[in-house]
């Protein structure tokens, strides 16, 4: 993972474009170095205040091993509603989600928003509509505030303190001499990983988009974090669509819907509930996590 801490100037142009908290977003400079083609068309407009409602449209992907990811892969996604992506790794989760801020382009089919193709909006009006909040955050070295405000460069200190608060960092700059104007960083004040996960989530909140990638945490922080952490993050998906990259079946629960991915693409998906009592894979992937008793406490919730 480290291999994302590059310099920043590295990231180049492309960082430009999508100028929120992307850079740590996971093989993004690999995506860099291979996907240097992935640019505005000619005729491409700016999305406007979409809604969020998403569709994958016979969607075909595969990187250049060759090996296919997706072949005509078909989800909808109504918006506002919360998709859970689970599966073993390496099936593909993450790489879907990052078909939506075009990171990568598809072979096949088409990604839409609103109906509107992916690949008709302008890269830049279309990442300012997709939030990432991801587990490696990216913070550089300055205040809290300009921290945050990497999420919206003309946001007013009314708005960044407000979204610093609904990200649950109230407490944190509250207890601090310089509150906001504290800075962070190998010169300033070392920020825990919980703490740099809710800048991330305050830098979303400021941003405010329809769309939102949440790339879940893969080890478990302490528990009163994670607790923080959680409902900061529901507070932030409500009223957005969201994709959950779930890594962790425990914090997936009362996502709208889970789907469960395979080796061929969709194998199931429904509530928590439901796909426990439908005995599948999702069943087998929480016995494995959780233990055959962790499935019979949950089934008989
Ligand atoms: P995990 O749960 O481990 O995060 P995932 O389900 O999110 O996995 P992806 O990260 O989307 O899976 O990866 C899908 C497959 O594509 C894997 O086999 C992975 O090794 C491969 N892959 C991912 N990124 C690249 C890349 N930039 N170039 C080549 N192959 C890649």
């Amino acid at each position: 993972v480290g291999v994302f801490y590059r310099p920043l100037e590295k990231i180049g142009a492309v960082i430009e474009t999508y100028p929120k908290g992307v850079a740590g977003f996971r093989r993004y400079q690999e995506l860099l170095a291979t996907e240097p083609d992935i640019v505005d068309r000619p005729d491409a407009i700016e999305a406007r205040a979409l809604r969020g409602d998403i569709r994958f449209e016979g969607v075909s992907f595969g990187y250049d091993t060759g090996r296919p990811i997706f072949a005509g892969l078909d989800l909808t996604i109504a918006a506002g509603e919360t998709v859970a992506f689970v599966g073993p790794s390496g099936v593909g989760k993450s790489t879907l989600c990052a078909l939506l801020p075009r990171f990568y382009e598809v072979a096949a089919g088409r990604v839409t928003i609103d109906g509107i193709d992916v690949r008709d909006l302008t890269l830049a009006s279309l990442r300012r509509q997709i939030g990432i909040v991801q587990q490696d955050v990216f913070l550089f070295a300055g205040t809290i505030r300009e921290n945050i405000a990497y999420g919206r460069l003309d946001a007013s200190e009314a708005e960044i303190d407000q979204a610093a608060r609904r990200a649950r960092l109230g407490a944190l700059i509250d207890g601090l001499p310089a509150g906001l104007d504290t800075v962070v960083g190998e010169r300033g004040v070392r920020l825990s990983g919980g703490q740099k996960q809710r800048i991330a989530i305050a830098r979303v909140f400021l941003k405010n988009p329809p769309i939102l990638i949440l790339d879940e945490a893969t080890s478990a922080l302490d528990t009163q974090t994670e607790r923080e952490i959680q409902q900061a993050l529901a507070d932030l998906a409500r009223g957005r669509t969201t994709l959950v990259i779930a890594h962790r079946l425990a914090t997936i629960r009362d996502a709208d819907r889970i789907v469960v991915l395979g080796e061929d693409g969709i194998v199931e998906q429904g509530r928590h509930a439901a796909l426990l009592d439908a005995d599948g894979v999702y069943r087998c992937l929480h016995a494995a996590q959780f233990g055959a008793d962790g499935v019979s406490a949950t089934a008989a919730e």
